[in-house]
């Protein structure tokens, strides 16, 4: 797979995505990352790089520590290498909507030949990210995830069963029950939220092909706003669910929360009711 499919479904005047080519250096470490994706669902997208380009599956629970879960991952078209930093506004067209740079860093693949896991549907991998590391396999399910398998002779590439994989944890010092997207659910590249993303005036990438006006009219523009409020949502239930320890720090950009210093609001405030 090249990235004709990658290209075929979007519009490189109206996104700022890159366009990409394939790339051919092999003397270097493989990269991966995993981009937390807020479109018309909240889903993240493993990627790692393979033969020039980023194989990518979108998980849409997130990947989990926990070796006993088992994360549906869809298999989806490859994606040229600079991807796999980007982080931004996605206006309008396909995957419309929020990228953040959830993790990154590399992976070496357990086994000689990366096409032959592929092909044979199980891919055993070690991860060296920030938040993700250790041992994880991919698994094609070949349909029986859903519990719906197709007529016999139908379950090679093509059928429609054939992009539903597993994402799962090995037991090893990096497995355990910490839900790392909720410990951990902001960008290794900016510190920020969805909001911050949204908000940035000067992405680091891609801002040449930044539209002035990113929301637009129409359709997409209102899928945009839906998708700017279900980001403040996001944010609310999170700040709500801790209470008001941390609350107000939560809300602060990471650049002025890294300025703050002495204890976080939330016990000062603690301190003072009990006197
Ligand atoms: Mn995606």
């Amino acid at each position: 797979m090249a990235l004709e499919e990658y290209k075929r479904k979007r519009d490189f005047k109206k996104t700022p995505e890159p366009a990409g080519e394939v790339a051919s250096r092999k003397d270097r470490e493989r990269f991966f990352c995993v981009q937390k994706h807020l479109a018309s669902h909240l889903h993240y997208d493993l990627r790692l790089e393979h033969d020039g380009v980023l194989l990518s599956w979108a998980v849409p629970k997130g990947p989990s520590l926990d070796p006993t879960i088992k994360r549906l991952a869809m298999h989806v078209e490859d994606h040229p290498l600079e991807y796999g930093e980007f982080e931004g506004v996605i206006p309008e067209g396909y995957g419309a909507g929020i990228v953040m740079l959830w993790d990154r860093g590399t992976w070496t693949p357990q086994v000689e030949d990366v096409g032959a896991a592929l092909k044979k549907g199980d891919l055993k991998f070690t991860l060296n990210g920030y938040k993700l590391k250790g041992s994880w396999v991919l698994v094609r399910t070949s349909g029986r995830y859903a519990g719906a398998r197709r007529g016999s002779g139908d379950r090679g590439p093509g059928s429609g069963d054939a992009r539903s994989w597993l994402l799962i944890k090995h037991r090893d010092d990096w497995s355990g029950e910490l839900d790392i997207a909720e410990f951990a659910p902001k960008s290794v590249k900016s510190e920020g939220d969805f909001e911050d993303i949204l908000a940035e005036d000067t992405p680091a990438i891609w801002v040449t092909n930044k539209p002035a006006r990113p929301v637009v009219g129409g359709e997409t523009g209102a899928m945009l706003a839906k998708i700017i409020e279900r980001a403040a949502k996001l944010k609310t239930d999170r700040v709500t669910a801790k209470g008001t320890k941390g609350a107000k720090a939560e809300r602060q950009s990471p650049r002025r929360r890294a300025a703050v210093s002495g204890p976080p609001e939330g016990s000062r405030r603690l301190r003072k009711t009990t006197r």
